[in-house]
């Protein structure tokens, strides 16, 4: 089985070329047709197992589909128009800089020659250049929870359209004390919690506080893979 097998769309079947991956790993095997389908999935997923390309692939196609089908437009801010706030399609929240810059660089070759335009944001470095970054057009935003909820709270970034989001190590993010952070963002927030919104989870390990995690955030018919 190899990705020509799984209806990605060209452009990115291409990307996935330049890139030099042939074969599909193990995850990205069971992962990209489960998430092109639309489910819902909670998987364990060690680093180094592909899991970015996993979650990456299949929705970046997705939504490259649907803009050329004319079904999704990006929300771009134009001045006098709506979108004042930058109004991401694709949320991908994890736990570190290293790793968001990381998934940035990968998110950048995946979307070459599409509309789509990835953004990262993390703490730790200046709030003023982030904020003029994402206002500037971010269609996929590659966030730290805390600087996330930061620039939600500052008005800077609308969860309103994001139709796909994920939760990559989450484990590492329930250690480094993100909980309230991400119930905040996924359960309190503009958020859309309904059948539009796909939800994806990936976690090293998988113990209690991941399951409940996984149960409030997943639809009951996601896909599991452990
Ligand atoms: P990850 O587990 O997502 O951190 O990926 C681990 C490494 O494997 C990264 O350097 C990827 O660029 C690489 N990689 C991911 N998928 C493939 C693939 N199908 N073929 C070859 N390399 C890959």
């Amino acid at each position: 089985e190899n990705f020509e097998d799984s209806n990605i769309h060209p452009t990115i079947l291409d990307n996935i070329h330049k890139m030099r991956y042939t074969e599909p790993t193990p995850i990205q095997k069971y992962a990209i047709p489960i998430l092109l389908k639309g489910y819902d999935l909670m998987a364990c997923a060690q680093t180094g197992s592909g899991k970015t390309a996993a979650f990456l692939v299949p929705i970046i196609s997705a939504l490259v589909t649907k803009i050329f089908q004319g079904r999704l437009q990006t929300k771009r801010r134009q001045p006098g128009s709506g979108y004042l706030k930058a109004s991401p399609l694709y949320l991908i929240i994890l736990p570190t800089r290293e790793l968001a810059i990381q998934i940035f660089e990968e998110a950048r070759r995946f979307t070459y020659r599409t509309p789509l335009r990835p953004v990262v944001i993390y703490g730790g470095s200046e709030a003023r250049v982030q904020r003029d970054q994402v206002t500037r057009g971010c269609d996929i935003l590659i966030a730290t929870p805390g600087r996330l909820q930061d620039m939600m709270e500052r008005g800077a970034i609308s969860l309103a359209h994001v139709r796909y989001v994920v939760l990559d190590e989450a484990d590492r993010m329930l250690d480094m004390g993100f909980e309230p952070q991400i119930r905040k963002i996924m359960l309190n927030s503009d958020l859309p919690r309904d059948e539009s919104l796909q939800t994806l989870m990936f976690s090293a390990t998988f113990p209690r506080e991941i399951q409940v995690l996984a149960r409030d955030f997943l639809k009951e018919n996601c896909s599991r893979l452990r």
